[in-house]
């Protein structure tokens, strides 16, 4: 029989057993093994969770006796009972999945008090006033988890009571307010569940117990999972622990810290805490808790205790920790510890102070930044010279940097259907402060600005996680959600902003501007650059990148690339000075006429190609023929069409006659790529010539081009060499052959290329596959139209993630792996990269550097982060020995 409850005090190796007893309940265990005052307890394994689900909400056969055993195992450690009149043991219910999943699932305080029990507490503690409270704490919460009973009615409750007692906090409520509280609050619970409240402390677990089973199956839990790729079957533990109170008086309280700033990474103890409170009152953002500096004042044994803690917890765990601690009448208890969520800044800064400090080595720096979090560093800020010029309307905290321009939405649900209808929309979620329910909308929106809670309320700890901008605890903001606007009042006056108006945010001081501001690009700092230098030297892969200008070359070149990998060539097309000679070439009726056209966008080929080839000075520079399909520079409109006809002095019906001709009913699949130049070589023709006529100019200038002209869409050896050799020729007529270096290979963008890859490799000097087509010629699905049922088949879980952003390693990765091996047969050493949209992500870069590609090539800003995961790669291999 397997087991499901473990004592945290008997589990030797919690990292081992962390999938078995989740992410919390191993914390625990761990906590309570390195001797750290923790209160006792135990877990119920996510396994029990698991069989829950598979069972129809049945629990194991074994796991009542064995939570009853457990339980009499803790009574006894306390000398305390569950529900005793006199002295009752009151405990927590807590979730935790094997991956923290911060405030998604359901926790139950106070379990075990009712009309009896709170009395004892009462007298034990003689403070009535404190034990009603945990009661009347206990039914509301445990009316809201497990009797879905609305928390409106609570909260309205205790509105209305405390405006009968005119007073504005909770705190200045008498005992007997409390003791009323609780009768109107079981009212409530009869009334709107239809049952009373349980008075049986044991009936209270077990359905508590359940409640968190059953809050692993919520919109929010399976929203916040599918957005970070946990899967459904993992089950949360449900963690039973004895209660400590940091709301029994102004001795005790409670807090949450981090061992380093989570922000900006430096190495100080931060975090927050509430005298009088309880832990949700710090997280909820409800009350502004004070700097943990200021307990220093307030109570400096505990203070100094935490300090120790702080380091006794880095070098145990080797890592910027996030724990939560309460002071019970003065006395110190930890209550949780997990890696602490931090921003892009600070997670480069902590690894390189980790290696500094000798607590890590460089290899396990480099893999503790994500690389998609470095989008954050790489991304835009607010532009000091536009911030200089206007005044922010408010400060707030800086709870997560980069900027944030975009219209204000109030509520979630809104955001995520505004999004939904218009794709582009920038937006910024605007709330007095979010919740979990709120996940959704902060996933859509460019950043989240709240008017309340701290820089560990829910909108800073899950922004931080999402690397979005936040701004929170702007007190100058006053919030209507209601009326969806808010005001704020300004030295000139009071200002409204509604739905839909434009404000801009700084996550990284706070600043809240009305209108929008222009951004700019980031500043990388020095510590930035020496983790990057780590992470080179350890990968094997190359990192180039897709570019078609020579600005962008420049930029990519910046980011670290090392040559690119792609320069679509028609972007050049599309400028209105080139895009009349290049319709001029479609409407050609001979190919005298077409070669006159072409001749017209020859030099502006060649200027572009000049500019890259001197941004790319001495590095490898792929550029890709004429791709795609001719009609797509034709004008769609009436009036464009009249226009042109004008312009060109051809007559409308001449260019219907054309669009007719040309029109394809699948251009993905039509007459595009090689096919081009295989019908006109006219256009390979120029585009070599515009290539080595660059590349001889500059070379006059002293700078080295290295060109690899690459064919699209190749699928037939003959193909290849069909349009390999028109190139040659123009190197020769050209005076290109022999004194530039060049190379001419192939894209695999469909599976018979992958299948001829050992005859392409007889002819091929490079390959590079461009997984955007090689996608949807495997999978059979077109690119243009598949966005109408990804999300279907992401939910049926037909595909865990989205092919087209990260490569299907059993499909299209196999043809991939066939064609490496059926290429290198042939030509060992030959260069086989990637061009596609996954040459970005990192897991695919972790596949390609398993697979034996020599590069991978991506956008400008995703170079750093291909990079860190082609570092992070070759770290795993070498760990694990692993090849794929
Ligand atoms: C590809 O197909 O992966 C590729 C890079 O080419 P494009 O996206 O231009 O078709
Ligand atoms: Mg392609």
């Amino acid at each position: 029989m397997p087991r499901y409850v473990y004592d945290f005090s008997e589990t030797k190796n919690p990292q081992a057993v962390q999938k078995l007893l989740g992410n919390k309940g191993a914390q625990l265990a761990e906590m309570t093994a390195i001797g750290l005052p923790v209160p006792s307890g135990f877990t119920i394994a996510t396994t029990a969770c698991a069989h829950y689900f598979l069972n129809k909400s049945a629990w194991p056969k074994t796991l009542d006796a064995e939570v009853k055993a457990q339980l009499s195992k803790l009574e006894k450690k306390m000398g305390k009972k569950l529900g005793d009149q006199n002295d009752p043991l009151l405990v927590s219910v807590r979730s935790g999945s094997y991956v923290s999943m911060p405030g998604m699932m359901e926790t139950i305080l106070n379990l075990g008090l009712n009309d009896a029990s709170v009395r004892g507490l009462a007298q034990k503690t003689g403070n009535f006033r404190f034990a009603f409270d945990c009661y009347r704490r206990l039914i509301q919460m445990f009316g809201d988890v497990c009797m879905n009973v609305p928390m409106e009615h609570f909260e309205k409750a205790l509105r209305d009571l405390r405006e009968k007692r005119k007073v504005q906090f909770d705190y200045e409520l008498s005992s007997d307010d409390l003791k009323d509280l609780v009768q109107s609050y079981k009212k409530i619970v009869s009334k709107h569940s239809g049952r009373p409240f349980p008075q049986d402390p044991r009936e209270q677990l077990q359905i508590a117990i359940n409640a968190v089973f059953d809050s692993w199956n919520s919109e929010r839990a399976i929203a916040y999972r599918r957005i970070n790729k946990i899967p459904d079957e993992a089950g949360t533990g449900v963690n039973i622990q004895a209660m400590v109170f940091g709301n029994k008086g102004p001795t005790s309280g409670t807090g949450v810290a981090f061992t380093r700033n989570p922000s900006n990474g430096e190495k100080v103890f931060y975090g927050e805490f509430l005298m009088n409170a309880q832990g949700e009152d710090v997280v909820a953002g409800i009350r502004t808790p004070e700097p943990i500096a200021n307990l220093a004042k307030v109570n400096p044994a505990a203070h100094k205790q935490l300090v120790g803690i702080v380091s006794k917890l880095e070098k145990h765990y080797r890592d910027m920790q996030d724990f939560e601690f309460t002071i019970e009448e003065g006395k110190l208890f930890m209550l949780q510890t997990r890696a602490g969520k931090r921003t892009a800044p600070a997670a480069v800064r902590i690894a390189v102070d980790m290696v500094r400090e000798k607590m890590i080595s460089k290899e396990e720096a480099v893999l503790r930044v994500k690389p998609d979090q470095l989008d954050q560093l790489l991304h835009k800020q607010l532009d000091p010279a536009a911030m200089a010029k206007e005044t922010p309307v408010a400060k707030g905290l800086p709870a997560s940097p980069g900027a944030a321009v975009g219209q204000v939405v109030f509520d979630s649900k809104d955001a995520v259907e505004m999004v939904h209808k218009n794709e582009g929309l920038k937006l910024v979620l605007v709330r007095p402060e979010t919740s979990p329910e709120d996940i959704e909308g902060m996933h859509v929106a460019q950043g989240i600005l709240t008017s309340t809670g701290g820089l560990t309320s829910h909108a800073a700890v899950v922004a931080r996680g999402m690397g979005k901008p936040c701004v929170c605890g702007t007190t100058a903001v006053h919030v209507d959600v209601s009326k969806n606007l808010f005001r704020i009042k300004t030295p000139t006056g009071e200002k409204t902003v509604k739905k839909g108006d434009y404000v801009s945010i700084d996550g990284a001081t706070g600043e809240v501007f009305i209108g929008t501001l222009s951004v700019i690009d980031p500043v990388l700092s020095k510590d930035f650059e020496i983790l990057m230098g780590w992470a080179d030297s350890m990968r094997t892969l190359r990192v180039r990148a897709n570019a078609d200008t020579p600005d962008d070359a420049k930029k990519a070149r910046g980011f670290g690339a090392e040559g690119i990998g792609l320069c679509r060539t028609e972007h050049m097309f599309f400028e209105p000075s080139r895009i009349l000679p290049m319709r001029e070439m479609i409407l050609s009726d001979s190919a005298d006429a077409r070669k006159a056209a072409l001749e017209k966008l020859l030099p502006f080929q060649q200027k572009d190609f000049e500019g890259i080839f001197e941004a790319m000075d001495g590095l490898p520079v792929i550029i890709r023929l004429l791709d795609p399909p001719l009609h797509e520079f034709l004008p769609q409109k009436e009036s464009e069409i009249r226009e042109l006809a004008q312009t060109m002095g051809v007559t409308v019906e001449k260019i219907h006659h054309v669009a007719h001709a040309l029109h394809e009913f699948n251009p993905m699949l039509g007459f595009r790529g090689c096919r081009l130049p295989m019908v006109y070589p006219e256009i390979a023709q120029m585009q070599a010539r515009a290539i080595f006529q660059a590349a001889l100019a500059v070379k006059k200038r002293g700078i080295k081009p290295l060109p690899e002209i690459e064919v699209p869409l190749v699928g037939f050896v003959r193909e290849l060499e069909i349009v390999t050799t028109i190139i040659r020729d123009v190197a020769r007529q050209s005076g290109a052959q022999g004194s530039i270096h060049y190379k001419v290979g192939t894209m695999i963008e469909i599976p018979r290329a992958c299948v001829a890859a050992g005859e392409l490799a007889k002819s091929a000097e490079f390959f590079s596959f461009g997984t955007n087509d090689l996608t949807q010629t495997t999978l059979g699905f077109s690119r243009d139209d598949a966005g109408r049922f990804i999300g279907t088949y992401l939910e049926k879980k037909v595909f865990v993630s989205d092919p087209f952003a990260s490569i299907d390693q059993s499909g299209v990765g196999e043809l991939m792996k066939m064609a490496v091996a059926k290429a290198r047969a042939v030509q060992k050493n030959v260069d086989i990269g990637i061009c596609g949209e996954h040459g970005g992500d990192p897991a695919s870069v972790e596949f390609c550097h398993a697979i034996g590609l020599s590069n991978v090539s991506c956008s400008p800003y995703r170079v750093p982060i291909a990079r860190l995961a082609a570092a992070q790669a070759a770290i795993k291999e070498k760990k694990t020995g692993k090849k794929k």
